[in-house]
């Protein structure tokens, strides 16, 4: 049996391995520029940002109905059960389907057909966190904003993602304000490849509650000191850190620096089928990499539950602690 844990950093459309956009891309008649699933598991094997931003959204194309989100989520949450997760918050990127005439309501609807059951056919409860994609306006966020109005007893929060760097948080500031006043709880990218004043910017400007990546702090030790004091979670996903060159090799990843500052730290997965490995391959990779003991194992996953948006339900949240402090490691350790 795996560590029970939650996770916090997960974008749905990065979820699509080459079996599922074969067998959606044939379903809805799209044609892909690949001969068969080995051929596009290659393409998987991208260098950098900009090559996986092309493909992410190239293969984004099969997506096109309700059916289809929510055949999306439920392989997620079934690989995630399968790897420990309770609790799921994840993410998804509007822009990406509007801009293909892909409405809210089909996004929205479709992989709450698969939340909405989730605990019941997957033992996962779960939150849906609304992202911006940085690189489009301010102006663009804020009519998706609008657009998601009518479904917003579904979506917990936004968050803000995409290529970070010359994509400053103060460009978000009106859109983060009016979420709050829609009463969203507010996360945003930051400190993954752009410097440490966006985490300090979107703290002060964006009012957010939870840094994803987060992990140029290092670089601040007010900053960290900062984020130790407001318990400020960071969402870490080391596997991607390595393929998109966040860190050269993952025995370099500052999880353990970051683990002994006292930063409350989780690990997730981001992009798993891109980024070669769900949630508990990351946990396994960093233990190996970097000799985390089980109680600094326990400690990531005890973090997971603390860091969730779980306010809504504090007796859910107390029942996942108590099965991590109950959890006993065997020979795999987690
Ligand atoms: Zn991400």
């Amino acid at each position: 049996m795996p560590l029970p844990k939650a996770e916090l950093h997960l974008h749905i459309e990065g979820t699509l391995e080459p079996e599922l956009a074969f067998r959606l891309a044939a379903r809805n008649g799209v044609e892909l520029p690949y001969a068969d699933t080995d051929e596009l598991r290659k393409a998987y094997r991208f260098e950098d940002l900009q090559s996986f931003l092309d493909l992410y959204y190239q293969l984004m194309a099969v997506l096109r109905t309700e059916q289809d989100f929510e055949d999306l989520a439920n392989a997620y949450l079934e690989r995630a059960a399968a790897q420990g997760v309770r609790h799921a918050e994840i993410f998804f990127d509007p822009q990406a389907h509007l801009a293909r005439g892909v409405g809210m309501g089909t996004v929205v609807g479709g992989l709450w057909r698969a939340l909405g059951s989730s605990v019941e056919n997957h033992g996962v409860s779960t939150r849906l966190i609304m992202c911006f994609l940085r690189d489009e306006s301010a102006e663009s966020a804020m009519r998706t904003l609008d657009a998601a109005k009518p479904y917003l007893d579904r979506i917990t929060g936004i968050g803000l993602d995409s290529a970070e760097v010359g994509h400053p948080p103060v460009k978000f500031r009106a859109v983060y304000e009016a979420a709050a006043a829609l009463g969203l709880r507010r996360v945003a990218h930051a400190g993954e490849e752009g410097p440490p004043e966006y985490i300090t910017e979107a703290l002060d400007l964006l009012g957010v509650e939870r840094v994803d990546h987060g992990l140029r702090c290092m670089e601040d030790p007010e900053l960290v000191a900062r984020l130790v004091r407001e318990r400020i979670p960071l969402t870490l996903c080391p596997l991607s850190n390595v393929r998109l060159r966040a860190v050269d090799v993952l025995a370099e990843h500052p999880l353990p620096a970051m683990i002994d500052a006292g930063l409350l730290c989780t690990v997730n997965s981001d992009d798993p089928a891109y980024f070669g490995g769900y949630v508990a391959d990351n946990y396994h990779a960093v233990r190996d990499a970097l000799g985390l003991s089980r109680e600094q194992m326990r400690e990531l996953a005890r973090n997971s539950f603390l860091a969730s948006f779980l306010e809504d339900d504090e007796e859910l949240r107390a029942r996942y602690l108590a099965e991590v402090d109950a959890f006993e490691f065997g020979q795999a350790h987690g």
